[in-house]
């Protein structure tokens, strides 16, 4: 897709909104975590230093229209000067006269961050006026919220219609890496695809057999897959309502050209708990009474193999459950083994969705991958082919 980035805009003198994705783990009126808060300072920083007057548009929590004071935006204010080093103001609505009066007190370069677009109703329903009212602030729109372009709100959508817009910096790296691993990559492409549940990730996985050359399927829900080929999973997490499911994408794959790579064989257990004795079993000698919780060595080799003859690499979910040692084994070398082949410049890896950040920094990998995704549902949509109305609102027209 062709959109503007934030070098394509001239930003001097500008009242530039900014929409980012501030919505940081709080306790008790502090931030907890301020990842999030790291992603925007670059595009923050560009804009302020091209004399633009920054603007920032965020929600936090769900407020459902309701000024609710434990879902302000006020106690981000401090860790995103500290984090900027320069000063941040703050207002108290994100429209109306408190909201001019503090646009206009600006001078360039300066940055005000402006209350949960969410207390109001507006923003939730696309509203043509609440878009109005916000665009009254500014002269420029600069969507820098991938993780939430996968709603149609007023401060991820609307106001691309109705204001001059570009990407921010963080947007960009997104759809960058998204494309790069399923709009034109390079071939073949194995996507590995774990987690607990197939219902969750039944589109995702129609529209990965389609796109991509190998499919490797772990994690809880690879069991559903093996009960619809005949296997007895004994007492493992299995949707057995599925597997017709499961069956249709076997299809799917078998007709596209699609390899769907299953675990060869399991580690065992008979309790979910860490450390809780297991044996290692070939797919046919699970006991009626145990539960599959990790995919086991020869698996791994497979799985490793596959990563080694791919180009591009798409990951979403664990190989098993990997929050309890020692069922976190496989996901962890196949983690490092495709963190190694990404140093190594011979993958491109892209990762991201549910647990998948926890289980690369649990694999201490995550920064050696070509990119890592924090968006959660949004990179769950593309993944799963969907346009995301925040996206296509930045198409240039
Ligand atoms: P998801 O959010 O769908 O990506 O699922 C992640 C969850 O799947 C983690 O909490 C894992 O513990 C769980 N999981 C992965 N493999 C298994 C398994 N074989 N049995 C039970 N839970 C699993």
């Amino acid at each position: 897709m062709s959109y503007r980035a934030l070098d394509d805009m001239n930003f001097e003198d500008k009242r530039v909104l900014v929409r980012v994705d501030l919505n940081v783990p709080m306790e008790d009126g502090k931030v907890t975590d301020t990842t999030r808060i790291e992603r925007v300072l670059p595009t923050i920083r560009d804009i302020a230093a091209a004399d633009g007057k920054v603007i920032l548009l965020a929600h936090f929590g769900r407020p459902k229209g309701e000024r609710i004071p434990s879902m302000s935006l006020k106690p981000v204010v401090r860790p995103l000067s500290e984090l900027l080093g320069l000063s941040v103001d703050f207002a108290e609505d994100c429209i109306g006269p408190e909201a001019q009066a503090a646009v206009e007190k600006m001078v360039p370069g300066s940055i005000l961050l402006l209350e949960n677009t969410r207390y109001h109703k507006g923003e939730e329903k696309n509203d043509p006026e609440f878009a109005k009212a916000l665009a009254e602030n500014g002269d420029i729109y600069v969507n820098g919220a991938f993780s939430a372009a996968h709603r149609a709100h007023a401060s991820t959508e609307g106001l691309a219609h109705l204001l001059p817009t570009c990407a921010g910096h963080t947007m960009q790296a997104e759809l960058d890496a998204l494309s790069a691993a399923l709009g034109e990559p390079k071939r073949p492409v194995l996507a590995v695809v774990g987690g607990a549940k197939i219902s969750s990730k039944i589109d995702l996985l129609e529209n990965l057999v389609a796109k991509v050359d190998m499919l490797v399927i772990g994690g809880g829900m690879a069991n559903t897959f093996l009960a619809a080929k005949g296997v007895d999973v004994g007492k493992s997490l299995c949707e057995h309502d599925l597997t017709d499911t499961a069956c249709r994408i076997m299809d799917k794959a078998d007709k596209g050209g699609c390899e769907i790579v299953l675990p060869a064989d399991a580690v065992i257990a008979r309790e979910f708990a860490a450390h809780a004795g297991n044996e290692i079993v070939p797919l046919d000698g699970v006991p009626a009474d145990a539960m599959i919780l990790d995919v086991g060595p020869a698996s791994i080799d497979t799985v490793k193999a596959k990563i080694d003859a791919a180009a591009t690499l798409v990951w979403n979910g664990p190989l098993g459950a990997f929050e309890i040692e020692p069922f976190d084994a496989a996901t962890v070398a196949v983690a490092r083994h495709a963190a190694s082949r990404t140093k190594d410049g011979k993958l491109l890896s892209v990762a991201g969705g549910g647990d998948t950040v926890a289980t690369l920094n649990h694999a201490g990998v995550a920064q050696d991958f070509s990119y890592v995704s924090t968006a959660g549902g949004a990179f769950l949509e593309w993944l799963e082919g969907k346009v995301l109305p925040g996206v296509a609102a930045l198409e240039r027209g």
